[in-house]
């Protein structure tokens, strides 16, 4: 027998006595996203840390301005590298992107250049000014990585290699740290956390899709995720659509979407000819469509502005 209060509560009688109990439907106590997170505090906003601003070469990354990276999933060949950087450049991205060590789902696919990679990718910047961000795959590998490459990218199937992790950190370099496919974004803080501890601040987190039961695109682009990380971390965000979508009709969709989601960045697959691409090629946009794509962020940027983001009139608080 129990009788409800008017006030959210209610009294139980058990044997020879009373217990009170949270009446259903009184509200519930929110967690905040502090104690929610609260295993990782270095990844998230404090008042003393609003925002990270990551340098690289002349610019730099979470400090307003919006920065592409682009190029292709491969360095392939040294035309096919510097085509795409002169092209990417002149849309104006700031890093040139690809893969000299290539983490593939089978052991017979192009495994990457290595060292001729890295080799190509310096040549490409000394080319073309951009800077160079490319994937490092195991620990053994980051001293010569980290000398020709300005950001290190851990891949989604290493985000949780902390060997690695802590090595990549040691270089110096900022790290583009991927999401792992199947990674909460607790798991993500976690990786962060690691490299944060190592002694490096310069984290770039990197929303990638996450495998779901949708398979009709090739991960599930979790735009909440980039919210999320946008609103409680001082971390800068990178998206990647091309890797989220695994088709490229549906990259510029996503890349839009990654602007009003409030991301410091993109990342993009891009190939002079993607149908001869050597990996990655279903998702890699042409030149034609990669100025197509830079083009049509542009109203979504202008949207971000602080000019625009300031009410043009006063607010009821203002005004009350
Ligand atoms: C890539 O950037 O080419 C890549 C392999 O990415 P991910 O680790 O996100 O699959
Ligand atoms: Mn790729």
């Amino acid at each position: 027998m129990f009788c409800a209060s008017t006030f959210g509560w209610r009294r139980v009688r058990v044997d020879g006595g009373t217990l009170t109990l949270p009446r259903i439907g009184a509200p519930r106590v929110r967690v905040s996203w502090q104690e929610r997170f609260a295993e990782t505090p270095g990844v998230l906003k404090s008042p003393r840390r609003q925002q990270t601003i990551v340098p690289v070469l002349d610019f730099e990354i979470g400090g307003g301005e919006f920065i592409t990276m682009a190029g292709p999933c491969s360095v392939e060949t040294e035309f096919q590298l510097l085509a795409t950087a002169h092209h990417v450049r002149r849309c104006g991205a700031r890093i040139l992107r690809g893969g000299a060590f290539k983490p593939r789902s089978s052991p017979y696919a192009f495994q990457g250049h290595g060292l001729e990679g890295l080799r190509m990718l310096a040549r490409a910047r000394e080319e073309s000014g951009l800077a160079i961000v490319t994937e490092v795959m195991s620990e053994c590998d980051v001293p010569m990585v980290a000398e020709y490459a300005d950001i290190l990218q851990i891949g989604t199937r290493n985000m949780e290699n902390y060997a690695l992790l802590e090595a990549a950190a040691q270089s110096g370099r900022p790290i583009l740290l991927k999401r792992g496919m199947m990674a909460t974004v607790a798991d993500l803080f976690r990786s962060a956390q690691i490299i944060l501890d190592n002694g490096n601040p310069n984290v770039l987190l990197c929303e990638r899709g996450i495998r779901t039961f949708e398979t009709a695109t090739r991960n599930t682009f979790d735009v909440g995720a980039i919210a999320l990380l946008k609103h409680i971390s001082h971390l800068p965000v990178i998206a990647d659509p091309s890797h989220a979508a695994g088709h490229r009709d549906l990259v510029p969709a996503l890349a839009r979407v990654s602007v009003a989601a409030d991301a410091d960045g993109l990342l993009v697959e891009v190939h002079p000819q993607p149908e001869k691409a050597w990996s990655d090629g279903e998702q890699s946009l042409d030149f034609a469509e990669f100025t197509a794509m830079m083009a049509s962020l542009e109203p979504f940027l202008a949207l971000r502005s602080p000019a625009v983001a300031e009410p043009a009139v006063p607010s009821m608080e203002a005004v009350g």
